[in-house]
């Protein structure tokens, strides 16, 4: 133990040597003790110990400012946190760029759109799927879809939803409930408030019929969270939130709207000017097409586990509209 020293010192003659270093530092022709003061003031430099200059800020620091969107910091043309572009006054407010901008919104606007329903239409639960697998920016949002169409089915489907107040009159008359839900007497108050109005019962209730085929254009869209609770029971199994089946109703209830504007067409064309309540049967079995083959899509169940669930959809949307007309006329006569 006594004979065994660690090397804590270098053996003499050692430090002496001439390593490489040195070597290295007298080839290039630097005397010893110059090398020495020029290493330290270098490594100074590097801290930026002895530097009186001011600092050198890096090329970036110069063109950070605030993002006047977000108030983040924003490095570059686009701001990272909100996307916001830095404005160009020179290239932004020239009347190019807005003939650019007009173009370009417009070719967009239409390839999206085409896209989107091209696709809705084609491939039944194509889009929804695409939704809830997050390729969403080629088409268009789900909401903003369903209010461009409902605008289209507002301007075009001329009597929508609305049941005859006579059926309503006869079912309260003969008391069947399943013909009058809120079972209200839309008979004796539409005489009484003609008496008050001076004018027939008929044409008042006639223009409660036509105020509530109008009006009902505008609120179907609230059958869409019943249907999506629909779905979701369906298949809670598959996908237990709630959100995904909303999406997927709101895109089938689009779809819905188009059929209806195709079906009064088809309508007009053959040549029938009211509009009944047959038009609903060829309606509901080309409609029912398409649900069974979007539900077997958006839900990745085959063909024939998609026909039952497909059939209650079907009849749930029967029964909410049979139920939606009644409510939204007796609505109309109460306000009338
Ligand atoms: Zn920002």
């Amino acid at each position: 133990m006594l004979g065994f020293r660690p090397d804590a010192t270098p053996p003499r003659g050692f430090a002496a040597s001439p390593g490489p270093e040195i070597l290295f530092r007298w080839a290039h022709g630097g005397a010893r003790g110059g090398l020495g003061v020029d290493s330290v003031s270098s490594r100074r430099d590097k801290a930026g110990m002895n530097d009186t200059r001011p600092p050198v800020r890096p090329a970036t620091a110069l063109t950070v400012e605030p993002c006047p969107s977000c108030g983040g910091p924003r490095p570059g043309p686009f701001c990272p946190a909100c996307g916001e572009k830095r404005l160009d006054p020179a290239h932004d407010h020239s009347l190019r760029w807005l003939a650019g901008q007009i173009l370009e919104g417009v070719l967009q606007w239409d390839t999206k759109l085409l896209r989107t329903f091209g696709t809705l239409l084609r491939r039944p639960g194509q889009l929804t799927r695409d939704h809830l697998d997050g390729r969403r920016v080629r088409t268009m949002a789900p909401l903003s879809l369903f209010f461009l169409t409902s605008v289209v089915f507002y301007c075009f489907f001329e009597r929508a939803y609305a049941a005859p107040v006579q059926v309503l009159a006869n079912a309260y008359a003969n008391g069947g409930w399943l013909g009058n839900l809120l079972h209200y007497d839309i008979g004796g108050v539409l005489a009484a408030k003609a008496v008050a109005a001076g004018t027939t019962a008929e044409m008042l209730a006639q223009r409660v019929f036509d105020r509530a085929g109008q009006e009902s254009k505008v609120f179907l869209g609230l059958l869409v969270p019943l249907l999506a609770a629909v779905l979701h029971a369906l298949f809670w199994r598959r996908e237990p939130r709630y959100v995904p089946h909303f999406l997927a109703a709101l895109h089938l209830f689009v779809v819905f709207l188009l059929f209806d504007l195709v079906f009064l067409f088809g309508w007009r064309l053959a040549g029938a000017d009211a509009v009944s309540d047959l038009m609903f049967l060829p309606l509901l079995a080309g409609f029912g097409v398409h649900v069974w083959l979007a539900l077997s899509r958006i839900y990745g169940v085959g063909r024939w586990p998609a026909l039952g669930p497909t059939v209650v959809l079907l009849a749930a949307l029967t029964a909410l509209i049979l139920v939606y007309r009644q409510v939204i006329t007796v609505v109309v006569a109460v306000l009338t």
